[in-house]
This record gives structure tokens, C-alpha cells and sequence, in this order.
């Protein structure tokens, strides 16, 4: 920003120091000075109220050569405009860097996010792969227990089946010997009749 003065508030234009070291426009500081002229021909800078002279001395009686020292009060001051350019410049730059920077950073932070939305993908992902898995693996285990108790069932009628075999096998004996003692029988009558 450049140089402002504290009178009109604007940019300085054919800035005046005054000994204090304040500077103003020079004509806000005549218009300053024509209504602020204190006794002695002396006025007081707006900003600090440090009194300064208005009065040339008289350069009558003195020589020529030194009348380049006797200077007023207020003096024209020329501002470096090309070094408070290359200031501001520099100012620009840093602002611009500043931006980009923050830019980068909304870029990182977009970034993360997409980061953060693709790994809630994947854990949503693993977890449905987790239920497909837990799911079979309690099937696995239920057709598991099926086939036992299938197998179970099957072992109780085979133990079955081989009792009645045996039971049949019993029977059969017995009937045999039945079938003996009756043929027995039946040959001792025949013979008791031949008799
Ligand atoms: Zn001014
Ligand atoms: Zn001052």
C-alpha cells in the first residue's frame, strides 16, 4: 500500500517532512498551517504537536554561497516509488504463494477424502465378504451335523437290521430242529405200523 497522509487520507502528493519526521502532502500541510499559526510564526505538526518554525531568516546580511543551508522547516521529501513497487511485489508474490499453498491443501484435503471414502468401500466390501463366509461356514457345519446324524440313523438300522437277522437265524434253527424231531416222528410211526 503506499504512503498515506494522515490529513486527506490519500495517497501523498509532493510529500513535506516535517522535523518530527511526519509527513504530509504539501498542500494539506499549507492548508494545516494557514489556520494553526501560533504567536512567533511557529505551527504544530497535526499528528504529534511537535512545534516547528515557519520563518525564514533574513538572508539579507548573509553571503550568497551559504544560502543553500537555510532551509524551512518543512521539507520536500521524494519517495523511493520503485523500491515501494518492488515491496509491494513482494507482497503480491507471498499472497499468491499463500494462495497456492492453501490451494494445495484443499487439493490434499480432497484428496484424503477420496482416500477415506475409498477405504470405507473396502471395509463395507471385506465386511459383506465376512457374512457371505460366516454363512457358509455355519452351513458347512449344519450339513456337518446332518450327515452325522444321518450316518447315526444309519448305523442304529444296520444295528437293527442284524438283530432281526439274528432273531431269523434263531427261528430257523429252531425250526429246523422242529422239522428233525418230526421227521423222527413220522419214521418211528412208519415203523411202528410195519411192524
Ligand atoms: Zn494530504
Ligand atoms: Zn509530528
Amino acid at each position: 500500500m503506499p504512503l498515506q497522509c494522515s490529513i486527506c487520507l490519500c495517497t501523498l502528493k509532493e510529500p513535506m517532512c516535517l522535523p518530527c519526521g511526519h509527513i504530509y502532502c504539501k498542500n494539506c500541510l499549507s492548508d494545516h498551517v494557514n489556520v494553526h499559526t501560533n504567536p512567533g510564526m511557529t505551527s504544530t505538526c497535526p499528528d504529534c504537536r511537535a512545534t516547528f518554525n515557519l520563518g525564514i531568516p533574513d538572508l539579507t546580511y548573509l553571503p550568497t554561497k551559504y544560502h543553500k543551508y537555510i532551509m524551512s522547516a518543512a521539507r520536500r521529501v521524494y519517495i523511493d516509488n520503485a523500491e515501494q513497487s518492488a515491496l509491494e511485489k513482494r507482497l503480491e508474490d507471498a499472497e499468491r504463494r499463500l494462495e497456492s499453498k492453501k490451494m494445495g491443501e484443499e487439493a490434499l484435503l480432497t484428496r484424503c477424502e477420496g482416500l477415506q471414502k475409498a477405504l470405507f468401500v473396502h471395509r463395507t466390501g471385506e465386511a459383506k465378504v465376512q457374512k457371505i463366509l460366516l454363512k457358509a461356514q455355519e452351513k458347512l457345519h449344519s450339513d456337518e451335523v446332518k450327515h452325522r446324524e444321518t450316518v447315526a440313523q444309519l448305523v442304529a438300522q444296520i444295528d437293527r437290521m442284524e438283530i432281526d437277522n439274528i432273531k431269523l437265524a434263531m427261528s430257523c434253527d429252531e425250526l429246523t430242529a422242529k422239522a428233525e424231531d418230526l421227521e423222527i416222528r413220522v419214521q418211528e410211526l412208519q415203523e411202528s405200523a410195519a411192524d
